[in-house]
């Protein structure tokens, strides 16, 4: 197995067991008052569907109507984790090219083009943001929450809600 294959192995078994965590709404902090508001579907790195499942907050003042707590390695929207793209960051900064990265990670070139466009993005955004680099991340613990949270709120801010 090469080794792109067993990180992606690795961080869909990872994602599978952090599914179960302790609940609290990102935005105000509310860890009481919450009901299951249905599921939505993501895509795991192996590319296995698993659920994601959806909280409807009712706290009066919170901002937000639901939530949901993504667990560690998903990031929003985007179907690489940080290592993932840390690992293509490090292979396009070390002198392959797309086409070298495409053939490596059996992916395509338009997603390659996009991850690497984003791996820079995201590792400014922890540059100025944490003041550390985007590190494999394998056990962020709780951190992860908030680690979501504020990218949802920098590169997709139009889709928070
Ligand atoms: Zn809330």
């Amino acid at each position: 197995m090469s080794q792109w294959n067993s990180l992606i192995t690795v961080l869909s078994e990872i994602t599978r067991k952090n599914c179960i965590m302790f609940v609290c709404c990102p935005h105000c902090g509310n860890s009481h008052a919450y009901i299951k508001w249905g599921f939505y579907s993501r895509y795991l790195f192996n590319d296995e569907l698993i659920n994601i499942q959806r909280f409807r907050c009712d706290n009066d003042l919170c901002p937000c109507k639901t939530f949901s707590i993504l667990p560690h390695a998903l990031l929003p929207i985007i179907r690489a984790s940080l290592c993932m793209l840390t690992y293509i960051l490090k292979m396009y900064e070390q002198g392959s090219n797309i086409a070298d990265i495409v053939r490596h990670t059996g992916s395509n070139w338009p997603r390659i083009q996009r991850w690497i466009a984003k791996a820079f993005a995201i590792r400014d955004w922890f540059r100025q943001e944490y003041d550390i680099r985007p590190s494999p991340c394998l056990s962020p613990g709780r951190f992860w929450t908030s680690l979501t949270r504020d990218f949802s709120w920098s590169f997709y801010p139009e889709r928070f809600r």
